[in-house]
Parts: structure tokens; C-alpha cells; sequence
């Protein structure tokens, strides 16, 4: 940013594809200036934003602007602003706001050599993740000049509270659904996506709900790609906004695709699919979402990339989330799951319908609930697991097709490569009849075949196995034919 001052007209004028917000900052930047005992300089002002060719947006750039005003009318000491990136919103009366998206600006900034930064008081603790950063923190412009001048000594955030992030939900409360413990626990060690079927109150959402709990924690690279995308989501919470559990997005059926991938103007937002990145994605009611909205997320989580381009820009956030689908066995929702309900077979193939297609091809796992039955309700002595327990046999899991897929570049079974896996890791054929039976009779398609042989693994690896035999496959072949309907 460049700000210079001349004779002339009294006003101020900036340029380099700036937005509205920013055009607007006029009003505001001037009315922060004086209302924090300062002067605004009754002389013409042109602020120059670089490069000129990219547009800016937003509130952001409010500090900056005031900041360097006053440098040019030297209201600061020569040069005492050139090393600071300084970030904030102001308000009219000199307060300085916190704004969206401090956590990937901080990381662009130390990244082309501007560690030292100053951000809102609340966005402290956000820049300080930041491990090149060098964070100072104002809550008022004022406050800042002061630091500038050298009349006060400058703020520092507080260190991150060393609160526990919010608690995790436990597997331990889910009654009966052996099927669907055992189906979320091969989803976690292989990364596959999966599908429940079942009556309402079979406990779809509740198992869902447990994925991110049987996930590993993610590693400190991780933890910061997740977190600078809530942060440009403005909704990291305060005082200990580093996110080091998967995050669990769950979007209601009248979502919007903007909502659903992400989008909005000048530059667009993450949606969803991105704030679920490293965690879940859970769609309940999945048939009800439409096949247009199902379809669109088909690209995103086969790239884990979704691109919008906008007329400022083209925005890129990651969307590497594992995907679970809940869907109810028939349109009318039949509490007991039976047969009789009254809804016709058609009715019950046209809702199955709405899910089937290329998303669905994609999904490893589908597997229908029964409805809880009353034993099960009230047979209290079942010891049931905990996630922790769960949790430790996915690690071993993981590490095991770390290890053997490192090879490839890859880390879960879900990601392997049709090739790779039908050559590379071939299994002899003894072990693959019955997902060859399939394949004959027209029950799975080839892509389906390797998705068995992709479960398979997983649950090799689950075992303890070097390799999948014919009980794994046998498994696979099941957990890939339930289907709804
Ligand atoms: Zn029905």
C-alpha cells in the first residue's frame, strides 16, 4: 500500500481494484483518525493498492489505510510502519475489529518475508499459529500509534488457552448397530466414504456423528489447513482457534450449492464441503438433497479441490473429507423398517433412484441398520467400546497401509489406483471368488470390484494381516451390496 498526499482538492482516492468495503473505508478510516485525537490531513489523498491487477476486498485493509495516512502526513516517525503487516477493521471510533481469514493471511505474509504483524486484539491468538509470525496486537488505533512512536510498549497476544477443544462423542453411547460399529470403524482405518440405510431412530446420525472421535488427530500441518479455512468461514472460536480434531459438517437438505461447495461474491467462501476438510461430511437424509446437488460434490472430493471462479478471481479450497450418506429405506420414513408400509415398489425405487449415480459409485461402504430392538434397548450389561478403543485399531490400521502404499505416494486404501491395485497388490484368485461371482452376475461393476478389493485391504489391515484372504473379501463383497431399497 502506497499513500501519498498533494495539493489540491481535499479528499481521498484509492486505486488498485479495490471493492466497495474498501471504497467505503473512506468514511470510516477518517472518522477513526480523528475520533482517536488525531489529524486528518485536509490535503488530497491517493492510496495506491499492489499489485493492481489483483482485486482486494474487504474490511481488512482499515489499519492499514489509517496507518499509512499518517506516516505520510508524519504523524509517525519516519519508517516506523514499513516493517509491520497490520490487519483490522476500524470502527468509527478508533476501536479495531477482528476480521475473517487473519490465519491465512498471516501464513501468505511470513511466507513472502513479512513476519511482523498487528491484528485485532481477537484475531491474536488466530495469527500467533503462525509459527513464523511475529504477532502484536492492538485494541485501538490509538493504541497502535502509540506503539509506533515508540511511546508504548506493544502487545502481545495471550497464549493459546490450553482449554480442551469441545468433547468428542462417545461410541460407547450407541446401542446394538454391530454392523454399523464395525462399518464406521473400517471407514476411519481406510478412509472410505459410507452409506447407512435404516428407519429413523436406528441411529444413522448418532454413528456419524463418532467418525471424527475414531479418526487420528490431526498432525500440526493439518491442524493449520483446517483452521485457515474456518478462519476465512469466520467461525474459529476465540482465545484457542487452533482445530486439532476432524471437523463434522453436517448441511441441512435444503442447503444450496453455494452453501453445500462453496461460493458467494466478489470472492467466494468455503462451503461444507471444505469446512469438513481432514473430517466428515455428513449428509442426512441424502436422497432428499437431490441429484443435481449430490452430483456436484462428485468432482470436488474425487480432485479434494473445489475451484470457484468468480469475476475477482478464482478461489481454491481443499475438501479432502470423507463423505457419509444417512438414508431413510423409503420415502414415508417407517419407523419399524418393515416391508409394509404402503409404499409402493415404485415409489421406493424412484427415492432409492435419487441417490444412485456417480456420487454413490464412489461410496465403499454401504450398509442398512435394522431398527434398535427392544432387547437391545434395555440389555444394559452389554459391555459396549469406546471410541478410544476403537480409535487405537485404526491407528495400527493406518499405519499399516501407510507403510505398504508409500510406495504410490499414498496413505489410505481408499485413495489406491484401480491399476495399482489390480496388478501391484494383486490377490490370488482362490481369495477373490466370490467378488468375481459378483462381478459375473452383473452385481458389481468393475470400478465396484476395486472398491471391494480397496475394503478388503482395509479390513486386512484392521486384522492384522499382510494380505486380504477369502473371509475379507467375502466381507467386502457384502458390505458393497447392501443396498437401499
Ligand atoms: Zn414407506
Amino acid at each position: 500500500m502506497e499513500v501519498d498526499l498533494s495539493s489540491g482538492l481535499p479528499g481521498m482516492a484509492i486505486v488498485g481494484l479495490a471493492d466497495t468495503a474498501i471504497r467505503e473505508s473512506r468514511d470510516r478510516v477518517r472518522a477513526a483518525v480523528i475520533n482517536s485525537g488525531l489529524d486528518w490531513p485536509n490535503r488530497k489523498i491517493t492510496i495506491g493498492l499492489s499489485p493492481a491487477t489483483l482485486p482486494k476486498h474487504g474490511s481488512g485493509y482499515d489499519l492499514a489505510l489509517a496507518v499509512g495516512v499518517l506516516a505520510a502526513s508524519e504523524q509517525l516517525p519516519a519508517g516506523a510502519a514499513e516493517k509491520f503487516l497490520f490487519l483490522g477493521e476500524l470502527g468509527l471510533d478508533g476501536r479495531i475489529r477482528a476480521i475473517r481469514g487473519v490465519l491465512p493471511a498471516v501464513m501468505a505474509a511470513a511466507t513472502g518475508g513479512h513476519q511482523q504483524v498487528v491484528v485485532a486484539a481477537d484475531n491474536g491468538s488466530e495469527a500467533q499459529l503462525v509459527g513464523d509470525a511475529d504477532v502484536w496486537i492492538g485494541a485501538t488505533l490509538a493504541e497502535v500509534v502509540a506503539f509506533l512512536r515508540g511511546d508504548q510498549e506493544g502487545q502481545r497476544p495471550a497464549p493459546e488457552a490450553q482449554r480442551p477443544q469441545l468433547e468428542v462423542q462417545d461410541l460407547v453411547d450407541v446401542v446394538g448397530q454391530a454392523a454399523g460399529r464395525l462399518a464406521l470403524e473400517i471407514a476411519a482405518a481406510g478412509g472410505h466414504h459410507l452409506l447407512l440405510t435404516g428407519p429413523p431412530g436406528a441411529g444413522k446420525t448418532m454413528l456419524a456423528e463418532r467418525l471424527p472421535g475414531i479418526l487420528p488427530p490431526l498432525t500440526d500441518a493439518e491442524a493449520l489447513e483446517v483452521t485457515a479455512v474456518h478462519s476465512l468461514s469466520g467461525n474459529l472460536p476465540r482465545g484457542s482457534p487452533l482445530i486439532r480434531r476432524a471437523p463434522f459438517e453436517s448441511p441441512h437438505h435444503s442447503a444450496t450449492m453455494p452453501a453445500l461447495v462453496g461460493g458467494g461474491s466478489p470472492m467466494a467462501r468455503p462451503g461444507a464441503i471444505s469446512r469438513a476438510h481432514r473430517g466428515v461430511l455428513f449428509l442426512d437424509e441424502a436422497p432428499e438433497f437431490g441429484r443435481g446437488l449430490l452430483d456436484s460434490l462428485r468432482q470436488p472430493l474425487e480432485n479434494g479441490e473445489v475451484s470457484l471462479h468468480r469475476a475477482a478471481g478464482v478461489s481454491t479450497f481443499p475438501c479432502r473429507c470423507q463423505l457419509i450418506l444417512a438414508a431413510n429405506p423409503c420415502p414415508c420414513a417407517p419407523a419399524t423398517g418393515d416391508a409394509d408400509c404402503g409404499c409402493s415398489s415404485m415409489a421406493r425405487r424412484r427415492y432409492a433412484d435419487r441417490l444412485s449415480g456417480p456420487l454413490l459409485d464412489r461410496v465403499d461402504l454401504q450398509v442398512s441398520l435394522p431398527a434398535v430392538s427392544r432387547r437391545a434397548l434395555l440389555d444394559g450389561d452389554v459391555q459396549r467400546e469406546t471410541s478410544a478403543a476403537v480409535a487405537a485399531r485404526v491407528v495400527r490400521a493406518r499405519a499399516a497401509s501407510a507403510a505398504r502404499l508409500s510406495a504410490w505416494g499414498r496413505h489410505m486404501n481408499s485413495d489406491v489406483p484401480g491399476a495399482v491395485l489390480r496388478e501391484r497388490l494383486r490377490l490370488p484368485r482362490p481369495a477373490l471368488i466370490s467378488a468375481e461371482l459378483a462381478l459375473d452376475r452383473g452385481l458389481l461393476s468393475v470400478r465396484g470390484f476395486d472398491r471391494v478389493l480397496r475394503v478388503a485391504w482395509t479390513l486386512a489391515d484392521l486384522a492384522g494381516l499382510s494380505s486380504p484372504g477369502g473371509a475379507e473379501v467375502d466381507a467386502a463383497v457384502g458390505l458393497r451390496l447392501r443396498r437401499i431399497g
